[in-house]
């Protein structure tokens, strides 16, 4: 399985700013630390292209972002500050998850560890997000022919509502987001199916409305496609989050959507999307959960080959 990393997704932040940044670096050395990431295993994305970045963002939005020329309501919107190494670290994390897609549709499973930027809009940024880099994975696949059809898979405990708006009046792209109600943003955009939970909810009821849902989608939908955001801001804890999954929840939800894709044998990108536990340390290690499951997963294919309904048939 391939992983999308760049040392630079990391930018210093002000001691204070309530955004986990180390949880990049930290996520990656467990990873690295447990053997689920090796060398060979390793794309190093460049800057996205700004002709890819067009696909999805508008001319004015991504040339203020060049230039550094935001004003302050635009800054404060997105909630981290304007630099050249912002701009350069939101460019790479969308190669990475455009990267990462392209090694999924090859290999089964990728992941970029980043992305998720599901607040970007096509104008503007919000909630730590500058671009959409599903999005412009989407859009840029679709436009090299490589994929017709992609579900977004989209579990961080906010409404994905940048995605949502941007595939909105689009049938080929089937946006899902489970999220939290009450939570962030409070204005809510329309995804193709929206399922908004109240606080405090826990495993039993969040996995049982999961599965009915996935197996609902996949009924009348066949994508070429899915994007996973692996948000594990839904965990108990979380300082934003106000659900209540534990680490098996957690676990078991995140071995639900790989193995309703893999049985499925579609392709699977994952990004892990926003988590804010007390630490940025915690948040790492929650946020490795995935990876643990994919790469169970993957074993259990490979033990499997030959069979019609595991990613390495394909
Ligand atoms: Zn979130």
């Amino acid at each position: 399985m391939q992983y999308s990393y760049h040392a630079d997704y990391f930018v210093p932040l002000p001691p204070s700013h309530p955004f986990p940044m180390a949880k990049y670096p930290l996520l990656f050395e467990r990873l690295r630390a447990a053997g689920l990431v090796g060398e060979r295993d390793l794309i190093e994305p460049a800057e996205a292209a700004l002709e890819d970045l067009r696909l999805v963002h508008t001319e004015d939005y991504l040339g203020q972002l060049t230039a550094g020329a935001l004003d302050a309501a635009a800054v404060r919107r997105i909630g981290v500050p304007w630099s050249p190494a912002l701009w350069r670290r939101s460019r790479l994390a969308v190669q990475g998850t455009l990267e990462a897609a392209r090694a999924a549709l090859d290999d089964g499973l990728a992941a970029n560890l980043a992305g998720g930027t599901h607040h970007a809009f096509p104008g503007h940024g919000e909630g730590f997000c500058v671009l959409n880099d599903v999005a412009v994975a989407i859009r840029a696949l679709q436009r090299d022919a490589r994929v017709r059809r992609a579900l977004v898979i989209d579990l961080d405990v906010h409404q994905g509502n940048g995605t949502a708006a941007i595939f909105e009046n689009d049938a080929s792209v089937f946006t899902f987001s489970m999220h939290g109600e009450r939570n962030y943003p409070t204005r809510k955009m329309y995804s193709t199916l929206d399922v908004g939970l109240g606080d405090g909810v826990g495993d039993d009821e969040y996995l049982t409305l999961l599965r009915r849902h996935l197996d609902a989608i996949f009924a009348g939908f066949v994508p070429d496609v899915v994007f996973y955001l692996a948000g594990v801001d839904p965990a108990r804890g979380d300082r934003y989050g106000r659900l209540a999954l534990s680490d098996q929840g957690l676990r078991l939800r995140e071995r639900c959507v790989l193995e309703a894709c893999g049985s499925r044998g579609l392709p699977v990108v994952i990004t892990i999307a926003g988590g804010y536990a007390p630490t940025p340390q915690r948040t790492a290690e929650l946020h490795s959960i995935v990876f643990q499951e994919a790469d169970a997963l993957t074993r259990r294919s490979s033990a499997r080959a030959g069979s019609t309904d595991s990613w390495d048939a394909r």
